[in-house]
């Protein structure tokens, strides 16, 4: 057992954690949830706000990070709690197997991810979540509770993005696929005006596609395409007004293309393109802060226009924006709950006094669209007003008080959403 205070993967959440400790059975776990008054689980940390704090036991659980089973009949793999993307992947892919799609970074654990709805890019792909078809988890009174899409339907689709307010997963079953390959092409520079012409035909022009911008100079800097190697690849030089990358790129500066992923074109493993990052390396750029917010994408155009708007004050605190698509799913507290769905991503210089106005300005003006913040990410917006935003919230929280009765998951970010249900 520690005590030394912690802190998430930027640096920028210091947890109140009194005690770390890491189980090595689910019978520990659940002797630690009995007996502890208040206790969270953390991944790997890459959460930029303090949905995995604590204010007594944190429960790491890395040394329950292993395959359970890979079921070829039912094409599906059953991990452990703390196990990463990244080694799931390259176990996959080792086997003949893939998974449908994976987010920017492989360094996440799967569990972290799924809890906060985290998501990769493409008009046909939903957000990771969606994966998930069986649970093990420890209830906050100790018992082991399973479900599974097939037997628990409804309430299933509750438990998958459940924020950490459910349980301890212990177990998790994803849908697999016979693995493929990819490619990665990047074009550069295509002017906003062709974005807003002609988004649907660019989100619909690879597997899954990210546009990164500064919202300066009224361009789209980077565009990634990411493409299965088996369908035909008909791009020319000119994509959109924007030309064919012709230098490796990074969508956080020049001086760090050696921490992403193959581009030119370069046929390789899919879990060696998905992501941006490569997983031998620190991802993105390290010391920064991240926010979110996901609209219908109906509103795609508007919602784009509206960001632009606040350009003068956005460019300077900015790394970098990322727009990406996703199909929308039944999760009851998915981002992409219901309905298809963009996601306007911003990585932020760690300057946290100044980007704070800037979110609050950022969120009025997606306010008309009822912008969803990333569960696991920074956001000014009221728990109130984010809770409007999800029709299943109040089942959601009837959940809470039945799996939860006596508050052990509850954290100053839950209390927000749970205390005075
Ligand atoms: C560089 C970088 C790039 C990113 N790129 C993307 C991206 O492409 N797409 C995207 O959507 N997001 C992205 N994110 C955000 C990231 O995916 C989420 O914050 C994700 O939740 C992090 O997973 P984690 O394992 O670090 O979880 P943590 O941050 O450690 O925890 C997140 C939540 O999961 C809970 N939890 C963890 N383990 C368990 C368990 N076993 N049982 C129950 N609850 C548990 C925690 O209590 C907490 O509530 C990025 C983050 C970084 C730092």
């Amino acid at each position: 057992m520690s005590t030394t205070r912690q802190k998430n993967w930027a640096g920028n959440i210091t947890y109140n954690a009194q005690a770390w400790v890491s189980p090595t059975t689910v019978e520990e776990l659940q002797h630690i949830v009995k007996s502890s008054e208040r206790v969270k689980a953390v991944g790997s940390r890459h959460s930029f706000n303090t949905i995995a704090d604590t204010s007594h036991t944190m429960v790491a659980l890395h040394q329950m990070n292993k395959i359970v089973d890979l079921d070829t009949d039912n094409m599906t793999v059953t991990v452990q709690g703390a196990m990463t993307y990244g080694e799931l992947s390259t176990y996959l892919h080792a086997n003949g197997y893939a998974l449908h799609n994976l987010a920017s970074l492989p360094h996440i654990s799967v569990v972290g991810a799924i809890m906060t709805g985290t998501h990769g890019s493409g008009e046909s792909n939903r957000n990771l979540s969606t994966a998930v078809s069986g649970i093990e988890m420890v209830t906050g009174t100790g018992e082991i509770l399973a479900m599974s899409r097939t037997e628990h339907g409804d309430q299933f689709d509750a438990m998958v993005v459940s924020i950490g307010a459910l349980g301890i997963i212990t177990k998790i079953t994803l849908d697999i696929l016979p693995t493929y390959e990819m490619r990665q092409d990047l074009y550069l520079n295509l002017p906003f005006e062709q974005v807003y012409a002609n988004f649907d035909a660019i989100q619909a022009s690879a597997y899954s596609v990210s546009l990164f911008t500064h919202w300066e100079n009224n361009l789209v800097t980077q565009a990634w395409l990411k493409s299965k190697a088996d369908t035909d690849f008909a791009f020319s030089d000119d994509f959109y007004g924007g030309s064919r990358a012709t230098v490796k790129c990074s969508p956080v500066g020049d001086d760090l293309t050696e921490r992403c992923t193959e581009q030119f074109g370069q046929v390789g493993a899919w879990q060696d393109r998905l992501p941006h990052f490569r997983m031998e390396f620190t991802p993105s750029k390290g010391e920064e802060i991240q926010a979110e917010y996901f609209v219908s994408r109906h509103h795609a155009i508007e919602a784009m226009q509206a960001i632009h708007s606040l350009h003068e004050v956005i460019t300077p605190l900015l790394y970098v924006s990322e727009i990406r698509t996703m199909r929308g799913d039944d999760l009851w507290l998915s981002p992409a709950y219901g309905q298809d769905t963009v996601a306007f991503h911003f990585t932020w210089k760690p300057l946290w006094e100044q980007i704070q106005p800037v979110l609050t300005q950022i969120e009025a003006v997606l306010e008309p669209f009822d912008a969803r913040p990333h569960w696991g990410k920074v956001y000014t917006m009221p728990a109130e007003t984010v809770k409007a935003h999800y029709d299943r919230f109040d089942d959601f929280t009837d959940l809470v008080h039945t799996y939860d009765p006596n508050n052990t998951f509850q954290n100053e970010f839950l209390k927000a959403y749970f205390a005075n249900a």
